[in-house]
């Protein structure tokens, strides 16, 4: 290990890596795009993304399988997903190729930042792509970079699993006919306000509802709901309006192929909540995060899985899930993305 870092005690903050990987698209086509040491860019002070936030992202990790690969998980789906993003936004579609390529190339490169097997640090990918070129009147941008760098992150469960506390947000996160549905920089922006309100009121996240109705359960800032019914069903929301998480997706590949269990994704009334038996949010960073209690303004849903520990199907479907990564239990064909 060439570098000096104590992965158990990092956090999920940025720290520069060497290497990271630049394409521009300029009169209707991407350039090849490469590598470059250079952490900062110069962009036009008009620049669409500085403008009217004409900007998409994606997120995934690097790490160390027990057998010493170095993978990273389904980045195919990320290079999917930022290709709906782009569309939706105006954006120029990068090729699938090209994405692969920047992860592989960026995580070759910054090799020894990739922390080893068991230590439960990764290291965090992100590509993202935005509107560079001047514009003033609203329209899409002529030019546009994309760009992927690395930053290595310390473990989720620092300390052992805390199952999460969050309450019911007035705030709305995505329209119907909206954004919800694809990885842009401004459904975050927008969540901002209530997330910080969130954690002043003592709250970790928020559960958004459905704007039209407020009364389904879409999703958090930043995560899917995933939960486990009485029966021991998994049942995830379902909505044009929630961004569809490539971990919620395994989990529920795993529950039905590797666990033998019911799997059901459609609406999911709030008020159904208050009869399941187990709640977490998927997302990359933690694969699930467990979820103790909902307070839904003056009422509270306490899951029976309660405040200490995840509930059991819940454990089960991290520990398959936390395997197949980890190349511990065999995984399905094309879900680890080898790093030569
Ligand atoms: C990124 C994201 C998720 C999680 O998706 P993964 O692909 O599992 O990391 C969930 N919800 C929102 C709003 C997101 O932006």
């Amino acid at each position: 290990m060439a570098v000096d870092i104590n992965w158990g005690e990092l956090g999920f903050g940025y720290i520069k890596t060497p290497y990271r990987f630049v394409a521009e698209y300029k009169n209707g086509k991407w350039n090849e795009g490469g590598l470059t040491g250079d952490d900062k860019l110069v962009i036009s002070e008009c620049a669409g993304v500085l403008q009217y936030a004409q900007t998409a992202f994606e997120g995934l990790k690097a790490y160390t399988t027990k057998d010493g690969r170095v993978v990273t998980f389904r980045p195919d789906l990320n290079a999917e997903r930022m290709a709906q993003s782009a569309a939706r936004l105006e954006m120029p579609v990068l090729p699938e190729g090209m994405f692969l390529r920047a992860v592989e190339q960026v995580v070759a490169a910054n090799r020894d930042h990739v922390p080893p097997y068991g230590s439960g640090a990764t290291l965090y990918l992100r590509p993202y792509m935005f509107g560079s070129s001047p514009v003033i009147g609203v329209k899409p941008a002529e030019e546009y970079q994309f760009r992927l760098f690395a930053t290595p992150v310390g473990p989720y469960f620092k300390g052992g699993v805390k199952p999460l506390t969050i309450r019911v947000c007035d705030f709305d996160r995505a329209a119907p006919h909206g954004t919800g549905h694809i990885k842009a920089g401004l459904n975050y922006a927008m969540s901002l306000h209530a997330i910080v309100d969130a954690h002043e009121k003592g709250f970790d996240e928020n559960m958004y509802l459905d704007a039209g109705t407020r009364t389904f359960v879409e999703e958090t800032g930043g995560a899917n709901f995933l939960f486990v019914t009485k029966d021991g069903k998994v049942v995830t929301p379902k909505s044009d309006s929630i961004l569809p998480s490539i971990t919620r997706r395994s989990l529920c590949y795993v529950a039905e192929k590797y666990l033998g269990l019911t799997v059901e994704h459609r609406p999911v009334k709030l008020e159904e909540v208050y009869g399941f038996a187990e709640c977490g949010l998927c997302g990359t960073a933690a694969v699930i995060s467990p979820v103790g209690k909902i307070v839904d303004h003056g009422r509270e849903i306490c899951l029976p899985s309660g405040m200490d520990k995840m509930g059991e199907v819940t454990k089960k479907l991290y520990d398959t899930l936390t395997g197949i990564q980890m190349g511990t239990i065999e995984a399905p064909d094309g879900w680890l993305h080898e790093i030569k």
